[in-house]
């Protein structure tokens, strides 16, 4: 099975509930941009797909030219790209994580693991910022692109953090098949 806890960039709606009825049209529509290429099976609750031929017109690496690893290498470093849509909020996240800031003030919260476990507990709970005292639920939270919320997620494992980031081309071309921005995050 494939490792899918490898450094990733990970592609997401910005709205964190939002979801797909088709998935899989969505997926073919992926394949016929390119953008991934034939499957490698499943892993978890996502479908691994190699990287497209024109995976490199969408993903700008920064710095030295990637190195992409061929699928069957077990080496963690290897590219790959998974897809997955979930029933709830997942909150996805590099470790260890920078603080939070809170949506209101953008002040940073070190009581963040916290509102996580109150979080996975309850997902409607909701915090009172120690700063500005206003409510929000932890799935409000900002992270910078260390982390990120969502239900729909397209993850490329072998990314180093910073090291890669989508093209605008790209990110517009998932808004108009899905009908809603996108943003992307770093996870480890
Ligand atoms: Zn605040």
């Amino acid at each position: 099975m494939l490792n899918l806890n490898t450094p990733r960039l990970i592609l997401s709606p910005q709205q964190n509930e939002f979801s797909l009825s088709n998935i899989k049209l969505f997926i073919s529509k992926l394949s016929e941009l390119d953008f991934i290429g034939s499957e490698l099976g499943p892993s978890a609750d996502y479908q691994c797909f190699e990287t497209g031929d024109d995976f490199l017109h969408q993903i700008t690496f920064l710095g030295c030219s990637p190195t992409l690893f061929s699928a069957d290498n077990s080496d963690d470093s290897k590219t790959f790209i998974s897809i997955a849509q979930h029933q709830q909020i997942q909150f996805a996240n590099s470790s260890p994580l920078p603080p939070a800031r809170c949506p209101h003030c953008q002040k940073t919260d070190k009581n963040w693991p916290l509102y996580l476990q109150h979080w996975s507990d309850n997902n409607d709970s909701f915090e009172s910022c120690p700063n500005c005292h206003k409510d929000f639920n932890f799935t409000q939270m900002k992270w910078k692109k260390n982390a990120g919320y969502g239900q729909l997620f397209i993850q490329i494992h072998g990314i180093q953090e910073q090291l890669a980031v989508p093209n605008q081309i790209f990110m517009d071309e998932l808004q108009s098949l899905t009908h809603t921005p996108w943003e992307y995050f770093f996870a480890i």
